[in-house]
Formats: structure tokens, C-alpha cells, sequence
């Protein structure tokens, strides 16, 4: 028998790590208004987790009742949003996943709220890091404290 595929993820900071084991097939993004205030973003990436075998495996989000139906899971050490959990299921916030770019979102939710520039944003100028001549000694300088994108043993590291 073929293994199932594996997927890993956590928090920016670490203190949540969740493991997923089963193929995940339906990831989207929703432009509803209470996902842009939950992620504080344009719109939310969400990765449905039903049917696959999903844990948490360092510490849990605390959670927000965003609606009687719908609660809202994010660190609290961090502030990271992690899940969107309905009675239907729960998604998995896509970037908080080690590897985003293997969940390509396949659908749009709530388009009625999609913000009118969204549409544009793949034709903006655009500049790799590097390339931002005034954050030059800013990239200089910069100590991550993020989590790396692979589970660890011991996290912060002593
Ligand atoms: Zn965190
Ligand atoms: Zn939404």
C-alpha cells in the first residue's frame, strides 16, 4: 500500500505544532469579511483538514467563537491564526503550513466581500527583498525568531 502523504505546520513562534497524515484536497481562500478580520489580511487561506487524521502535536490554539457557529483558533503566544473550525470541519490556516506551496488553493469563498483591488495584486511592481534598497541594512542585521518550517525537538533552542 501506497503511504499517505504527511503534512506538518505550527504558529510563528513555535508554541503550536500540528501534524496531518491523509491526502488534503480542498484548499481555498475566502474573501467573507470575519475571515479578513481573523487573519487581518485581504483574504483568508484555509486548508480543510475533514477526513484526514489531524493533531496537534505541541501545545493548542485558544480559540475565539467568531459566530454561534464557527470558532477561530490562533496562538496565543504569538498571534499566528491557525483554524477554522464549523461543525462541518475544521480548516487549517494554508500558510501556517511548513510547506504552503504544495495546498494550491482550488476555490474562492464569499466573493461578495472580495476587495476591489485584490484582482490587481499580481501585476503590482514587485522586488525581492534584497532588491528594497532601504531595508538593505535592516536584512543586515536581522536575527529570526521565527519557528523553521520542519518539526523540532526543543523549541526556542537553548
Ligand atoms: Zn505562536
Ligand atoms: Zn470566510
Amino acid at each position: 500500500m501506497q503511504a499517505l502523504p504527511e503534512y506538518s505546520g505550527g504558529c510563528q513562534c513555535g508554541a503550536i505544532r500540528f501534524h496531518v497524515v491523509g491526502a488534503l484536497t480542498h484548499s481555498s481562500i475566502c474573501h467573507c469579511r470575519m475571515c479578513q478580520k481573523a487573519f487581518g489580511a485581504y483574504y483568508a487561506p484555509l486548508v480543510s483538514v475533514r477526513g484526514s487524521e489531524f493533531r496537534w502535536t505541541r501545545g493548542e490554539p485558544r480559540r475565539f467563537q467568531s459566530s454561534n457557529m464557527v470558532k477561530r483558533g490562533f496562538c496565543a503566544d504569538c498571534g499566528t491564526p491557525l483554524t477554522y473550525e464549523a461543525p462541518d470541519g475544521v480548516a487549517v490556516a494554508a500558510g501556517a503550513f511548513d510547506e504552503p506551496a504544495r495546498l494550491p488553493p482550488t476555490i474562492q469563498y464569499g466573493i461578495e466581500a472580495k476587495l476591489p483591488f485584490v484582482d490587481a495584486l499580481g501585476s503590482l511592481s514587485a522586488l525581492r527583498s534584497e532588491e528594497d534598497a532601504e531595508a538593505g541594512d535592516f536584512l543586515l542585521h536581522i536575527l529570526s525568531h521565527q519557528h523553521p518550517d520542519h518539526d523540532t525537538a526543543e523549541w526556542p533552542p537553548d
